[in-house]
């Protein structure tokens, strides 16, 4: 079985004990991961507050930051067969999207890296004579990273790229399930150059090494991806230490098609929504909010593409829906579609786990009109739409914003004045409008409401890794007079 290492103060370690990961392709174990306990988080921590404070890093520039980043972007797009291969086997993912997802990767870390010494401070125009003020960004400390097991490489460059640009020196927690990609990463943050202890990555448990993590004294921010329930215990835990913290949470995205949207279009983003990563992914398009007189016509097309997919080994170029990346997964959707079935919402296609090896769950559409389905309602993060009619535009709105959550959405239509109404009306952090699932590293992403706050992506995530400082420089010679009296 292959081995993989923590990465902890710039060397590659064994940790307190190990695990065994399993291929979700085959259901068996193929590597075996180091795991992270609380004396290895206290030691990757303590490297990186070392790192911020009295390292190299701590004396670089702005633009020697950035060339750093500019060397780990080239080796990530270098690499990214050899990543994509792994995310593919540790994750079940389907290698055409890995490969393609993580060459995309190295465009984060460029963007950031051009980003490095364009992090301006400020000059404040003081309402005190012989005065100067001005504000300082500087880092906001040591960064907690914790990311879930989908697109890993992907969910810590929004984190990395950022926190890097500004100075941060971070602990990067991957995944208990499938963190070999992240691992092996670490190997070209190594052979990029940065100084030990700037980033450190390890792997482990939730509540013996996310928590440890997350509640450390020297922690200044948690970045946190991942369900809402453990998000929870992030926040909880940041009443230890106090560290501020964002999160990118899961979401129950509406898909919105009006009968004068390009139908054909639509249905292969909706395709795209919901069945890509094999559901898997926390911008999923999970619930059809179809206009009524097109419902029968809409269905009909998805039901085709969706019986069309072509289902096997993650590792095959032609493969488009794989399997899932746990046995906890599956059973968690298995266990939701009954739930929804016997509601009353009605199976168009899939809905059975299939005879056989690995966790794959085929591509599965519930109609849920006039039904009180818990699929409308519940995140699933798995191949399963969910399908509701509207007759009116207010309709599709209120059907829409009727989510305790609020990450992405989509709509469907020809006519310009209502996609304005609606993506003005939509009560979420990424409106998609005669698309779906795009992504770029100078569009800020994030939610609304369960869905988290802060926003990864563009210029503003990197001043969000930084704090200010403000200094006040007396610029006068004469004594300081009446000591008494507040200056
Ligand atoms: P999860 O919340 O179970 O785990 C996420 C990470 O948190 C893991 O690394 C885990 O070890 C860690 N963790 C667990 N307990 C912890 C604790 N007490 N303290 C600190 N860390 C702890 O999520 P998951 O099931 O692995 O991933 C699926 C969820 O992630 C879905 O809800 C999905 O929507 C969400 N997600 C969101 C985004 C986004 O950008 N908004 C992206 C991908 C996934």
């Amino acid at each position: 079985m292959q081995r993989f290492q923590l990465y902890i103060d710039g060397a590659f370690c064994d940790g307190e004990a190990s695990f065994d990961s399993v291929d979700p392709a085959t259901g068996k174990a193929w590597a075996q991961m180091p795991e992270a306990r609380e004396a290895d988080v206290d030691r990757a921590v303590e490297s990186a507050h070392k790192a911020l404070y009295d390292g190299p890093w701590s004396k670089l520039t702005a633009t020697q930051r950035g060339k750093l980043l500019y060397k780990l972007a080239d080796l990530v797009a270098a690499n990214a067969a050899r990543l994509a291969e792994l995310e593919t086997l540790d994750t079940g993912k389907i290698i055409r999207e890995t490969s393609a997802q993580i060459a995309y990767v190295a465009e984060y870390y460029r963007y950031y890296a051009g980003i490095a010494d364009k992090i301006e401070g400020s000059y404040l125009p003081i309402d005190k004579p012989d005065m100067e003020v001005w504000l300082r960004r500087e880092p906001v400390g040591v960064v907690a990273m914790v990311v879930p097991w989908n697109s890993q490489l992907f969910l810590s460059a929004v984190k990395l790229g950022p926190a890097l640009a500004a100075g941060c020196t971070l602990v990067l927690k991957a995944s208990e399930d499938g963190p070999a990609p992240l691992l092996e990463f670490a190997r070209l943050v190594h052979e990029a150059g940065f100084p030990p202890g700037v980033v450190n990555i390890i792997t482990g448990f939730g509540p013996s090494c996310g928590a440890a993590l997350g509640r450390h004294p020297r922690i200044a921010h948690v970045a946190f991806t991942g369900g809402p329930e453990t998000a929870r215990h992030v926040v909880r835990n940041s009443a230890e230490n106090l560290a501020s913290t964002s999160l990118e949470l899961g979401g129950k995205s509406p898909f919105i098609v009006f009968a004068d949207a390009d139908l054909e279009s639509a249905a292969n983003a909706q395709v795209a929504g919901i069945f890509a990563a094999t559901g898997q992914s926390c911008v999923a398009g999970s619930r059809l909010i179809v206009e009524a007189s097109v419902k029968d016509r809409f269905l009909a097309l998805l039901k085709r593409k969706a019986e069309a997919v072509r289902i096997g080994s993650p590792l095959d170029m032609a493969t488009e829906v794989g399997p899932l990346a746990t046995a906890r997964q599956r059973q968690h959707i298995d266990a939701l579609v009954e739930r929804s079935s016997a509601a009353g919402a009605r199976v168009v296609t899939g809905g059975r786990v299939p005879v056989g090896e690995g966790f794959y769950y085929p591509p599965t559409i519930l109609d849920c009109d006039g039904v009180d389905s818990p699929s409308l309602a519940e995140e699933f993060f798995g191949p399963v739409l969910s399908v509701v009619s509207f007759e009116t535009e207010e309709e599709a709105l209120r059907l829409a914003n009727d989510t305790v959550y609020g990450l992405a959405s989509g709509v469907f239509t020809q006519n310009l004045t209502r996609a304005h109404r609606l993506m003005k009306g939509i009560r979420a952090g990424v409106v998609w409008v005669n698309t779906y699932r795009a992504v770029s590293p100078i569009a800020p992403f994030g939610g609304f409401g369960l869905s988290g706050h802060g926003r990864e992506g563009g210029l503003a995530a990197a001043l969000d890794y930084t704090r200010t400082k403000t200094v006040w420089l007396r610029t006068s010679d004469d004594p300081i007079p009446d000591p008494f009296v507040m200056r």
